[in-house]
Order: structure tokens, then C-alpha cells, then sequence
């Protein structure tokens, strides 16, 4: 059985070493570990004495073992097929260039069967405004994440339902607007910086 967890601003801002050391014993893993994001298509294993990833998506098999991904309107997005679980760091470049995808990938490789992925708070169809150019772009590579022609919004959580669902991943969305709720921490909303994560463990 797999655990997974959204934190928000009451769990700290996780970019501090003393929020993780809070938060891994608050559910008493181990170990959790975090990545260096770049907005990149790289996934990698996390075992237990593990350090450093520069990465966006991490996967382990290994039971206490915690990994987390931080976000702050981009989507965490958490995978769990019983013994092996992923975590995934996805914004409008993350979902371009494919990081869930890549993660499914991986996880598969491992023998992962029936994923579920969880969809954790992250900036709305509503909220997440583009310029024109951009939104144009976007909608080009994703359909899915096309809203509308006059305000040029982004979703994300569709563009990325969609592309788990075609490798046949089941898919749940908390539906949660990070820039809508002063519960969580919202890059665009701005004032307090930080960054929650989306974690998961087996
Ligand atoms: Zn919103």
C-alpha cells in the first residue's frame, strides 16, 4: 500500500532543510528526498541513502522511503502501482516535454502495472493566463489544453489527464487552485515564496 500526501503552507515551505527533517518525521519515512527541478524530462530511482537528484520525476520501489516533488502552481503529480511509486514535478514545460509520461515509462520498466495518478494543487484552467503567443504555441503540441481563444488560459490538469489516460493510467485530480487558495503557496498569486510538495512512499 502506498502512501501519498499533499503538504500546503501550514507543512512549512520545503525549499528549507528544516521543513523536509519536519516533515519526513511527521510520517515517519526513513528517508525523503527531494530534487533539483529544472523543468527537465529526467526521471531517476531513489533509494534509500541516495542524495542528490537533478531531476524532475523520481521513482523508488524501496519501502520507507519518501520522495517528494515541489511545486508552487506547477502540478505535483503523484504515481502508485502497490510496491512502486512515482513523483512528478510538471508545469507548462514538464508537460511539453513529457515528464509524467517518462515516469510511466520508468515505472513500467519496473514491472509497475494499474498506476494511479494523482493530480496534487496547482494552478487552475481559470487562473493560469498566458500570453497569446504562448497559449498558441501550447495548444498546437497539447489540444487538451486549450481553454479559450479570448483569455488564452492554460490546463494543464487536462493536457496531462490526457496524456496518462492514452497510456492507459488512471487518473484523480484534487482539483485544488494553488492561486485561488491562501492555503497553499502560489508563485503567481505572489507575497509569502515557498514551495509545497507532493510526496509519496510505499
Ligand atoms: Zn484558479
Amino acid at each position: 500500500m502506498s502512501r501519498t500526501l499533499f503538504t500546503s503552507r501550514a507543512g512549512g515551505d520545503l525549499k528549507l532543510p528544516s521543513s523536509r527533517e519536519k516533515l519526513r518525521r511527521s510520517i515517519a519515512l526513513n528517508s525523503l528526498h527531494f530534487m533539483r527541478q529544472t523543468h527537465s524530462d529526467l526521471v531517476m530511482i531513489a533509494e534509500e541513502n541516495d542524495g542528490d537528484f537533478e531531476c524532475d520525476a523520481l521513482v523508488t520501489t524501496t519501502p520507507g522511503v519518501g520522495i517528494a516533488a515541489l511545486a508552487a502552481d506547477c502540478m505535483p503529480i503523484t504515481f502508485s502501482a502497490g510496491a512502486i511509486v512515482g513523483v512528478a514535478h510538471a508545469g507548462r514545460i514538464g508537460l511539453s516535454n513529457g515528464i509524467a509520461i517518462k515516469t510511466v515509462e520508468l515505472m513500467r520498466t519496473l514491472g509497475a502495472s494499474d498506476i494511479v495518478a494523482t493530480i496534487g494543487p496547482s494552478i487552475c484552467r481559470d487562473c493560469y493566463e498566458v500570453s497569446p503567443e504562448m497559449y498558441q504555441e501550447f495548444i498546437e503540441l497539447i489540444p487538451e489544453s486549450s481553454t479559450s481563444s479570448f483569455k488564452h488560459c492554460l490546463n494543464l490538469q487536462r493536457g496531462v489527464r490526457s496524456q496518462l489516460e492514452s497510456l492507459n493510467v488512471s487518473v484523480v485530480d484534487v482539483e485544488t487552485c494553488t492561486l485561488e487558495n491562501p492555503l497553499y503557496f502560489s508563485y503567481r498569486r505572489g507575497g509569502e515564496p515557498g514551495r509545497q510538495a507532493g510526496v509519496i512512499s510505499i
